[in-house]
């Protein structure tokens, strides 16, 4: 007998025939003997649809009633699974993220679990019961209801692994598993087997949402076995492991990462003195916003240009920032643009490659796309180009580097 912790997504559980169809993988380990604990997301759209309504009001929603409309997605979906369980003769319990013991701190909208009181809901396994719980949510010390994120029912699923030492943690998605690239994009991309956590985090972080960053983080940290699977098809899915370099040499590349929701601000001819780089990003973080890359051009004349960048919807606030401070900075310009993305190329076996990255650029000059800014980790090359070349980028580079799946020769 074994314990697991499934999460479900939105697709997932998105229509109720579709819960039902979970209702019934779910019976199916059940069946099998196994205790299951399940984590499910609201069903597809309804966060978004959500938000929606609180913009409708207000461009500013208080952050705590924020919290207190976003989470009534996922409690439908636990009723509704419940019910469809209990109707197929599967005893099943249903868990708000309070009812389940999950307390976060109190940063609204972007929370992290603290701690995890799970006594109640092993009561429910042991009695042989489903336990249900809804995603993406908890409570601070006050009371409050909070959620954890964009994307953080991954989160509530490794946590809850985690506390209750489950055999396996299985995040069940639209796809079959981690692809070398995000495969709507890539129709070549390739499911992997598995996965270096290393890897998978910094994919995570440079825009592959299939899992959320921080659940992989909680992941590595406890030690939570992870699999990555589809809902609608078997399969053995992708596994997230910390095995490096066990029967074979690493692939060079693990997978192409990306991220559209990227923009960038220069300031042009600002006389190159000491201190200029922090009298521009002083202000911009003080407005609590997160600067990603930052190139300082060559001084000519005494003066230099500026650029950083910046995620998308902090664009027009860090541009006024820098538009209101040009003539007190002696800047001859400040400018800006959102139409940037962000390509990166994730790997463990980079440590040991010399030349990734000069066949990278190699590959984006041959097709003519201009890379405005790069930056480098051990394991990660990222460069910024204009968004319109993202999917030429992503194709070439997934092609030049081999990743593309072998594709059956037609007789
Ligand atoms: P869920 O609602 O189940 O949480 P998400 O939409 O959050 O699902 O994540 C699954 C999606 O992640 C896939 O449909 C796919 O388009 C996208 N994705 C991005 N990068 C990758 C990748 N490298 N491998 C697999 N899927 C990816
Ligand atoms: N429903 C939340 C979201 O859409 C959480 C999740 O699905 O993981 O972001
Ligand atoms: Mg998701």
């Amino acid at each position: 007998m074994a314990l697991y912790v499934q999460k479900y997504g939105g697709t997932s559980v998105g229509t109720v025939e579709r819960i039902e169809a979970v209702a019934q993988k779910v019976k199916s380990f059940r069946d099998a003997g196994h205790q299951v604990v399940v984590v499910v997301s609201a069903m597809s759209g309804e966060t978004n649809r959500l938000i929606g309504l609180a913009k409708s009001i207000s461009d500013s929603p208080d952050p705590r009633e924020m919290d207190v409309l976003v989470s009534t997605g996922e409690q439908v979906t636990i009723a509704l699974l419940s019910m469809a369980l209990q109707k197929i003769g599967v005893d099943a319990r249903s868990f708000t993220g309070w009812q389940a013991g999950i307390h976060t701190d109190n940063v609204h909208m972007k929370a992290r679990i603290e701690d995890i009181n799970s006594d109640g809901m092993r009561a429910e396994l042991d009695q042989g019961k489903v336990v249900i719980v809804a995603g993406f949510q908890g409570i601070d010390d006050d009371n409050n209801i909070t959620t954890l994120g964009r994307g953080g029912s991954d989160t509530t699923g490794v946590a809850l692994a985690a506390a209750l030492k489950a055999d396996e943690c299985q995040i069940y998605t639209d796809v079959d598993g981690v692809y070398t690239t995000d495969p709507r994009v890539v129709p070549l991309a390739r499911r992997m087997e598995k996965v270096t956590f290393e890897e998978m985090l910094e994919m995570a972080s440079l825009g592959s949402k299939v899992l959320q960053i921080r659940s992989v983080e909680f992941a590595g940290k406890y030690k939570v076995p992870l699999r990555v699977l589809s809902s609608f098809q078997d399969g053995p899915g992708t596994l997230i492991t910390t095995e490096e370099n066990s029967s074979m040499e690493n692939p060079v590349i693990a997978g192409i990462a990306f991220n559209r929701d990227e923009a960038k601000v220069t300031v042009k001819g600002v006389p190159d003195i000491p201190g200029v780089a922090s009298r521009i990003l002083v202000p911009v973080s003080d407005a609590n916003i997160e600067v990603d890359m930052i190139i300082q051009n060559v001084s000519a004349d005494g003066t230099t240009d500026f650029t950083f960048t910046v995620h998308r919807n902090d664009y027009s606030k860090a541009l006024s920032i820098l538009q209101r401070l040009a003539s007190e900075l002696g800047a001859a310009s400040v400018s800006g643009t959102d139409d940037i993305c962000k390509v990166s190329m994730v790997g463990v076996g980079m440590r040991s490659h010399a030349g990734v990255a000069s066949k990278m650029f190699k590959t984006l000059a041959d097709e003519n796309i201009n890379i405005l800014a790069i930056t480098t980790s051990e394991i990660k090359i990222s460069v910024v180009i204009a968004e319109k070349y993202l999917e030429l980028a992503v194709r070439a580079l997934h092609k030049a580097f081999e990743l593309d799946a072998e594709v059956a020769e037609e007789k």
